[in-house]
Formats: structure tokens, C-alpha cells, sequence
């Protein structure tokens, strides 16, 4: 695989901080350019992020220089970590100019020629990207991957889709500090709480959900079927959205039907055995006090979700646990591996 230039937008942010953390060294992918706000264009990468990890800044990241968001930008993947208003400014922008751009924000997740990507779930939706360059005349490209919450639950929940078929779900999320990116819910509100309320959460996991597991027939995506109820709650965790689910399959398997079909499962990153995919995409654990988000968030470095306490639900057949890391498998991990992925099959040209 010939190395591609890349960069990341919206570079001084959590997300953008953890793309730079999993491309740095990347066998692929050569870390180009960091684009940033008019208000630090021109500045030192280090002298204005406060960067998030234990571990120092790498010297050769801290001394880039960041640049303004530009459809010019010199790289021919744009990973976007943008809030949401600049990336109705700039992504359309930047694929109409050629670029692929994989991005972790709402703006384009529902468009109708969008595909919104978890690379072992739904690899067959990047078939819609010819849709998508025909119909907007674009070279470039716009691939998103999901809100962090629904990623999660996603993963976990595909296999049983495949397998059983889902009928009605509800979905209680924990959700970490660090999904609201920096500096975030303010700490006299976080800590000793639960805040029981994230803007628009629950209905971007219903219908993100729902695309996801759905299809792409070669005109258009058509979603999932089934009842979806979400409660969103942020807590006082630094990273790792923890999520506990009942629901209800068609043909009422058992426990041990559901886990074997958590546990087996795989798709083409893990048979195209790319850079970023973990070797078991959903790992099951059997302790009764698992998962935890201190322990398990970083199962596979990041990218593979933790389900745990698989058992028989009275009211809905069947409830587990998940646990995902919202930055790496819920966000920047997750557009990486969609990128290697579509790289890898020849979607992003020679
Ligand atoms: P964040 O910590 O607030 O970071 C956003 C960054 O974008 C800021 O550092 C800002 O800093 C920069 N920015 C603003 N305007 C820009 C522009 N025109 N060009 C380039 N950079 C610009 O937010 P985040 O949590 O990283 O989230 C980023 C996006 O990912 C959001 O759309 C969010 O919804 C989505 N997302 C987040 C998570 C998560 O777990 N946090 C998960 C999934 C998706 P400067 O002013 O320094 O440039």
C-alpha cells in the first residue's frame, strides 16, 4: 500500500487529538497537515492544544504548524473532526475538490448518498459513493462514521441482527466526560452526578442505528425495522461510554446462541487483517462484575467493544452490558479503520 498524505481537521479537539495519536506511525497514512479556526491558523500545534494523553506530545506533532480549514489542503484524506457548523462549511467543500473525507460529524451522517460506515458491520454501503460523486460531481468523497453511543451499541447488536433479527430494544447509556469534547460539561456539574439529558443523543442512536443495520440496494439506504428506545445519560467517567441493553429477538434463542454469535463474529477489516482492526471486533466476558470502563475501555487498543452479563431478560428475552471507548471505537479509531478499509478495497482510486 503506497502511503497517503492525510490530515486532520479540527486537529486541536479530543477527537482531533485522538486521530493524531492513532496516525502517528501509521504504515499507510502520512500526517500532513492540522487544520484549525481562523483564531490559531498560523500557530505551533503545541504551543495551543492542551493535549489530553499521559504520555508526552510526539516533538515532530508539536512543532507543526496549524493551518485554516481550505478545500487546498495538501493531503488526500481529510479526517474530520469538526464541530458541527464548520463542517457544514468545509466538507462539501473539501470532497467537491477531490479530497476523501472521513468524518465523525452529524452533518452528513443521514444524507441520502452518505454512507455512514462501521467497517465490519456495513462495508457493502461505500457502494454508494458512485451515487454520491455522480450525483454531485465530485472526485473526492464524504464517508461518515457514527455518534459514539450508536457505534457501540451497533457492534454488539449486528450479530444478533444477522443471526436472530431484532424486534424492539432499549438501550441506557453512561456516557463518558470526553464525548463532549473539551473542556466540555463544566466539572461542578459532572462530578458526585448524573445528567440525564445529551442534545439530540437519543435520536441520533435511533436513527443512526437503524442505517447501519439497514441496507443499500444501489439507489438508495433502506433502514433496519424494529422498535428503539434510547435513554442518554453522561456521567462522571472519563472515557468509555458504557451501555446496558434489553432486547428482544425473533426466535427466542439462549444465552449461549447469543454469545456465540457476540463471540464469532468478524468482518473484511479483520480478513483484510487492516493496520487498525482488532482481532475480535465484540469481545464477551464471563466475570458478573464486567465490564468496566477503567478496565476494558482499551480491549484491542481501543477498538473493540467489551459486552459482558449476557442473560434472560423477563420483559424483553434477552440484556448485556457494552462498553466502547467513544474517542477511539466511537470516533477517530473508527473513521481510521473505515478509511483503511475503503483504501484497502480500491475505493479511494490507485
Ligand atoms: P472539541 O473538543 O470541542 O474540538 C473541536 C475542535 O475544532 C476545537 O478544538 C476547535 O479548536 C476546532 N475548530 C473549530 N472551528 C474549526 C475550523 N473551522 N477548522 C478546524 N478546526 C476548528 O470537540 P470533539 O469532541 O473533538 O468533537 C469533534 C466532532 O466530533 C464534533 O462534531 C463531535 O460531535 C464529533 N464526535 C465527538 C465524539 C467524542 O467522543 N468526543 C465522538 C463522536 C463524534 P480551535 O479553535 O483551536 O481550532
Amino acid at each position: 500500500m503506497r502511503k497517503r498524505k492525510v490530515a486532520v481537521l479540527g486537529a486541536t479537539g479530543t477527537v482531533g487529538q485522538r486521530f493524531i495519536s492513532l496516525l502517528a506511525g501509521h504504515p499507510w497514512f502520512e500526517l500532513a497537515a492540522l487544520t484549525t479556526s481562523e483564531r490559531n491558523a498560523g500557530k505551533r500545534y503545541g504551543d495551543v492544544t492542551p493535549w489530553h494523553f499521559g504520555e508526552d506530545m510526539p516533538a515532530a506533532i508539536a512543532d507543526m504548524r496549524l493551518e485554516a480549514t481550505r478545500p487546498e489542503v495538501d493531503a488526500e484524506i481529510c479526517f474530520s473532526a469538526l464541530p458541527s457548523e464548520a463542517a457544514e462549511q468545509w466538507e462539501s467543500a473539501l470532497a467537491k475538490a477531490g479530497h476523501h473525507v472521513f468524518s465523525n460529524v452529524k452533518t452528513h451522517r443521514m444524507d441520502e448518498d452518505v454512507p455512514l460506515i462501521i467497517a465490519e458491520v456495513n462495508p457493502e454501503h461505500a457502494n454508494a459513493l458512485d451515487v454520491q460523486r455522480r450525483a454531485r460531481g465530485w472526485t473526492g468523497s464524504i464517508v461518515t462514521n457514527g455518534n459514539c453511543s450508536a457505534i457501540t451499541f451497533t457492534l454488539a447488536a449486528a450479530p444478533l441482527h444477522r443471526a436472530f433479527g431484532i424486534e424492539r430494544v432499549v438501550v441506557t447509556t453512561l456516557q463518558a466526560l470526553s464525548g463532549a469534547g473539551y473542556p466540555g460539561v463544566p466539572s461542578l456539574d459532572a462530578l458526585d452526578n448524573v445528567v440525564p439529558f445529551i442534545g439530540e443523543e437519543e435520536e441520533k442512536m435511533e436513527q443512526e442505528t437503524k442505517k447501519f443495520l439497514g441496507s443499500w440496494d444501489g439507489s438508495a439506504f433502506n433502514d433496519a425495522e424494529f422498535q428503539f428506545s434510547a435513554h442518554c445519560n453522561r456521567v462522571s467517567v472519563r472515557d468509555g461510554h458504557t451501555e446496558t441493553v434489553s432486547v428482544a429477538l425473533r426466535g427466542k434463542p439462549s444465552v449461549r446462541d447469543v454469545t456465540q454469535a457476540m463471540r464469532s463474529f468478524k468482518g473484511r477489516p479483520q480478513a483484510l487483517e487492516l493496520p487498525s482492526a482488532p482481532k475480535q471486533p465484540i469481545v464477551v466476558r464471563d466475570e458478573r462484575d464486567r465490564p468496566q470502563p477503567v478496565r476494558d475501555r482499551m480491549a484491542g487498543n481501543g477498538m473493540s467493544v467489551v459486552v459482558g452479563r449476557v442473560r434472560e431478560d423477563p420483559a424483553m428475552g434477552m440484556k448485556f452490558v457494552v462498553l466502547g471507548h467513544n474517542t477511539i471505537r466511537g470516533a477517530a479509531g473508527a473513521s481510521v479503520l473505515n478509511a483503511e478499509l475503503l483504501a484497502a478495497e480500491g475505493c479511494l482510486g490507485a
